[in-house]
């Protein structure tokens, strides 16, 4: 399913965007040397966030200059470590961190290649948390109050760096083209400005990740190549009005590539009827392994993998094992009559659970197993 997903997302990058533009794989997603490994083989880049993921990515064999370095707080030694690795980009967040990168830059003797992280204050109606695009955010410098085309003007000048191009992300779970056609039209006015101010032509647009999942059946089904033609069209059309050269594009799938290729499998604990209340189902994990829900009350679907054909009668909560009276996986769900030891099926859990997990309470992480053609392999080893 992972291959798959890339597969897709390489096609229609093929069908309808134009040479040197490619799918980044947002690897907070899902972040351990065998992710980076099918990345690699498939021909798709990664964005990396901190010297970690970084670091893994790298011992996998993923090449460094296909490798996009985010992040709203490098530190000097994140910077001085991509810089010396050569990794492909920097995705300049704000203007300290131009400042410390032209310095590690210079002392290393090289030119880093950046893109610019702008905010073009658009909200693509999501969840408040994982809204990202907003002008009132800690990533990335609004366009809208002046501070991008200073900012810009600032990267430019820098002897050491090389800007070439502007990054947005608006956000996650978006099903349609238009939020992210939206964010074209303002990044192209911005980019339009940025010629006539500076004589600066942005060589490439990166537009972020977030196309979204279904969590729940309810949930739109996103056709994302048919969004991406018409992002393609929308691109085209922009720049062909301002006379302005089409840009390659890059966007940052993380949740699409990897969210539903992935399910979690809890053993269930204690099952206990408050009365007059509710009903709780324990099980030997939660917020340690999933703490979306406890984020953000993020939407999953739970199944009672071991009792498919019970008819599920019980309305409960599924509870988890930490000491936290928000550790909740979801609330209201259907299940049959549950025992201990029966086993709850959380799905779509491949994107933003592995890599939130904590060790609140000294619990350990789980394995992670990979499954292909009815053979299952482990990929992670479980935390003892
Ligand atoms: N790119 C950036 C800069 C992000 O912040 C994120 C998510 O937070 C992504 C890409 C991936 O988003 P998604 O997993 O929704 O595709």
């Amino acid at each position: 399913r992972i291959r798959a997903n890339c597969r897709m997302y390489l096609q229609a990058f093929r069908d309808h965007f134009g040479p040197g533009s490619l799918p980044l794989y947002a690897s907070k997603a899902a972040s351990f040397k065998q992710m980076y490994r099918i990345m690699a083989e498939e021909g798709m880049g990664v964005d990396v966030v901190s010297s970690g993921e970084l670091y893994t990515a790298l011992s996998a064999g993923f090449p460094a200059e296909r490798i996009y370095f985010h992040g709203n707080c490098k530190t000097d030694a994140d910077l001085a470590y991509g810089v010396s690795q050569g990794i492909g980009f920097f995705v300049a967040d704000n203007r300290e961190e131009l400042l410390a990168l032209e310095k590690t830059a210079a002392e290393a003797n090289v030119t880093q290649k950046i893109l610019l992280r702008v905010t073009p204050g658009i909200d693509p109606h999501t969840l408040q948390a994982i809204n990202t695009g907003r002008i009132d955010c800690q990533f990335g410098v609004p366009i809208e109050t002046g501070q991008a085309a200073r900012f810009v003007a600032d990267a430019l000048s820098r002897k050491n760096l090389i800007v070439e191009g502007f990054h947005s992300h608006i956000g996650s779970q978006i099903f349609e083209a238009e939020p992210f056609c939206d964010a074209v039209d303002i990044l192209l006015d911005f980019a339009q400005a940025m010629r006539q101010a500076h004589g600066f032509v942005a060589e490439t647009l990166n537009l972020g990740g977030g196309f979204g999942v279904r969590y729940l059946e309810s949930d739109p089904v996103v056709d994302i190549p048919g969004n991406i033609r018409a992002l393609a069209q929308h691109l085209r059309q922009g720049c062909a009005e301002k006379d302005y050269p089409v840009p390659k594009v890059l966007l940052e799938p993380g949740r699409s590539i990897v969210a539903n290729a992935g399910l979690t499998l809890y053993r269930v604990g204690g099952i206990k009827t408050i009365e007059g209340y509710r009903s709780y189902v324990t099980v030997n994990g939660g917020m340690t392994d999933n703490p979306r829900y406890a984020l953000y009350k993020a939407p999953y679907t739970v199944v009672p993998a071991s009792r498919m054909n019970d008819v599920r009668d019980l309305t409960c909560t599924v509870a988890g094992r930490c000491c936290e009276s928000g550790d909740l996986i979801q609330e209201n769900i259907q299940l049959p009559e549950m025992q201990r030891d029966d086993l709850l099926a959380v799905l779509t859990t491949g994107a933003y659970n592995f890599t939130m997990a904590s060790n609140y309470n000294r619990i350990g992480r789980p394995a992670v197993v990979f499954v292909k053609d009815g053979k299952a392999r482990v990929v992670v080893k479980r935390e003892t």
